[in-house]
């Protein structure tokens, strides 16, 4: 098992397969998109595949696929179905925006569920106008048909919106609605102030819960687990599905934090918050051994932060406000969450 100083045990990959997408969010990725890399900056699946087997072998037991966009990745069903080979790996979930779900969906076939144990799709507004000025694409309806199709081959879905004040904000209950029939939950994630992010505002978590309350009426904890990660969740009357915040900046959330991150480039990463970062890509392509891989990660784990150290100006009456740190003491992340695969 893998555990770091603050007694946390890391249970839980998220793998970033690439740095491109095919949208262009405006709190993740710049509008004229990332400039262009040589593949071989970009990891092999086979070289994915190697590292994943030596993070099972150290622990870990769910592996989340993001990126960029994960299905932008030519490739990926053979990958997943060599992914699932690993026997430790217990839970085997992605992350997208829903655009070229449907076809790759087809493309696994009857396989899909026995795959895949869930897919988390990106939904930032059901209206298309306010869905494209957050993309800076007008393809709502292509993420919609990913969901359709995803829940039509039975998979749990869950949805994620980032509220985003001015762009959002009047569409939030429409969107918390999407969870009343088959959507598992719909995640409302507070934004955290990496790259573009860093000049837009997020809504706070309990402005949020205000806004679905003078909707729906008072909702409910709900304690039963549901995931990996630390979203809080809710009940709403008359909903099969939850409501659930996650609240990076408002609520400190990295007491329970069981992550680690390895990037599309094979840097891997013990917090998102944090610059430092094991360097596996170059180890590997020296020739490194089993241990030395597996040390490298474990020296990693041994400096993992306790808690992000977020500036909470970002999301007003968040953790910061009214000065918790120094503001000198406060990160400042340059890459977009696209590099970092959130
Ligand atoms: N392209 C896929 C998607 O959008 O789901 C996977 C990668 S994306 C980087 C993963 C998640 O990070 C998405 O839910 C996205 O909305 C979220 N995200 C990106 N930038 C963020 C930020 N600055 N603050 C909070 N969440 C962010
Ligand atoms: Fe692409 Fe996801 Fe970033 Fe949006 S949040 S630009 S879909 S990687």
């Amino acid at each position: 098992m893998i555990t770091d100083p603050s007694g946390r045990a890391l249970d839980y990959l998220r793998l970033s397969l690439t740095d491109r997408c095919n949208l262009r969010c405006v709190y993740c990725m710049p509008e004229e998109g990332i400039g262009w890399k040589p593949h071989t900056e970009i990891l092999r699946f086979e070289e994915s595949l190697r590292l994943c087997r030596l993070l099972c072998a150290l622990g870990i037991r769910r592996i989340k696929l993001t990126g960029g966009e994960p299905l932008v990745r030519r490739g990926l069903e053979n990958f997943i179905r060599e992914l699932r080979e690993i026997p430790l790996l217990e839970e085997l979930t992605l992350t997208t925006n829903g655009l070229l779900l449907a076809d790759f969906l087809d493309r696994l076939g009857d396989d899909a569920r026995s795959l895949l144990n869930g897919v988390n799709i990106s939904l930032n507004s059901p209206d298309s106008a306010n869905f494209a000025r957050i993309a800076r694409r007008d393809r709502l309806e292509a993420a919609l048909a990913g969901m359709r199709r995803a829940l039509a081959a039975g998979l749990p879905v869950k949805l994620n919106c980032v509220p985003l004040r001015g762009f959002n904000e009047q569409d939030l209950a429409a969107t918390a609605m999407l969870a009343r029939n088959e959507v598992r939950a719909v995640r409302f994630i507070e934004l955290m102030p990496l790259g573009a992010a860093s000049s837009l505002e997020g809504v706070p978590m309990a402005e949020v819960l205000a806004i679905l309350e003078r909707e729906f009426g008072a909702l409910s904890r709900d304690y039963s687990r549901i995931g990996n990660g630390p979203a809080v969740y809710y009940t709403v009357p008359g909903f099969a599905g939850k409501i659930g915040f996650i609240s990076a900046i408002s609520e400190a959330f990295c007491a329970g934090c069981n992550r680690l991150r390895l990037g599309a480039d094979g840097r891997l990463r013990a917090c998102l918050a944090s610059e430092v970062s094991a360097d596996l890509r170059s180890l590997l392509r020296s020739g490194a051994g089993d241990d030395e891989i597996k040390n490298a990660v474990l020296r990693l784990a041994e400096i993992k932060p306790a808690a992000h150290k977020f500036a909470g100006s970002v999301v007003s009456g968040g953790r910061g406000e009214g000065g918790v740190l120094p503001e000198q003491e406060y990160c400042r992340i340059a890459d977009g969450m696209y590099r970092i695969g959130g």
